[in-house]
């Protein structure tokens, strides 16, 4: 089972990158970099699991479909949001700002 925030409509913004999309999302307040929202390329993630060591709250297991799940990142620093993106090698996690300006990648 994907994200408990996957359909959350709101933090697709104008973009309205949906499910249908395989884009997961969560919202935050933002931190010291900005970060407001967390989304996942699903056809991107090959299960490496870097987020989960770098981040484990955020990015807590794999799902059965082996693709991270994004959990509320309540707790989780920018900077550790940053490490997480930075970890993948394919690039699955976006960060972005309130204005839908992307931190990473
Ligand atoms: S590091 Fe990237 S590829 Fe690996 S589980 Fe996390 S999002 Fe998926």
């Amino acid at each position: 089972m994907a994200s408990l925030f996957s359909y959350d409509k709101k933090c697709y913004g104008d973009n309205m990158k949906t499910r249908e999309n395989h884009i997961d999302c969560v919202e935050k307040e933002p931190g010291s970099l900005g970060i407001t929202k967390v989304k996942l390329d699903r056809n991107a993630c090959i299960g490496i699991s870097a987020c989960i060591a770098m981040a484990p709250h955020a990015f807590p297991a794999l799902d059965e479909e082996g693709k991270a799940i994004i959990n509320d990142p309540l707790g989780t620093s920018d900077e550790e949001l940053l490490s997480a993106a930075q970890s993948c090698p394919v690039k699955a996690i976006i960060l972005e700002d309130e204005k839908g300006n992307i931190i990473y990648p």
